[in-house]
């Protein structure tokens, strides 16, 4: 399947000196939060973390891999380097620096639900299966494209803002992900804090309203 997301994952290239010591790193016992004591090296570590998040936020057009926040306006506080295969979990620290093992995810999703959770990962010990899409229950930052499984869509007017998620082909790895991620939670916070709509009525007569909208930008709605 060709790369989903631009630039090519096959184009990331460290330069030699990050090389050398990201594989330093993959030696320590922590190899995302080894610090060197060599400022050089350190540098060096920076400057391949940077391009890292750089590359990532570049395929995801500054959005949260997983439910299409925009990162731009969050800021670098709330953009976390996201390891799909956890880094905590030790018969994956290899892939630690792994580009295909890496995304951009917002703060929400990547501690309050992702963490050192493994329960989406179908095969644990087939690593050549790591690098397949077909080996993730929720939509790979890499190996899928997250449109082809959800909808999200946005509507804001000054401090109000309405978020739905759609699934408009009943994507297996689309409901996956709403689930995994809570991600119905962020609509609903989004008609309860956004518009103070409290009832159900007022909240099916906005999804109603987005819907249409939705219709009128052409996305695949049901
Ligand atoms: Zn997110």
């Amino acid at each position: 399947m060709p790369d989903p997301y631009l630039p090519e994952l096959t184009t990331f290239a460290l330069n030699d000196d990050e090389t050398t010591v990201v594989t330093e790193a993959l030696k320590a016992s922590k190899p995302w939060d080894w610090k060197p004591a060599c400022p050089v090296k350190k540098a060096s570590l920076k400057s391949a973390k940077d391009k890292i998040l750089a590359f990532h936020l570049q395929r995801h057009n500054h959005t949260c891999c997983y439910c299409k926040t925009g990162l731009k306006a969050a800021g670098p506080f709330m953009t976390d380097r996201e390891h799909v295969l956890p880094k905590s979990k030790a018969q994956f620290k290899a892939f630690s620096y792994a580009i295909w093992n890496l995304g951009v995810a917002c703060k929400r999703c990547n501690m309050q639900f992702k963490g050192a959770a493994d329960g989406f990962v179908v095969s644990k010990v087939d690593q050549v299966a790591f690098q397949t899409s077909e080996n993730y229950r929720f939509i790979h930052p890499n190996y899928d494209r997250w449109g082809d499984h959800l909808t999200r869509f946005d509507a804001g007017m000054d401090e109000k803002k309405l978020v739905v998620f759609f699934n408009p082909t009943d994507s297996e790895k689309g409901q996956y992900t709403k689930e995994f991620f809570k991600l119905e939670q962020l609509s609903l916070n989004s008609f309860d804090e956004g518009q103070g709509l409290k009832t159900t009525d007022q909240l099916s007569r906005a999804a109603a309203l987005v819907l249409q909208l939705a219709k009128l930008f052409g996305q695949p709605v049901p």
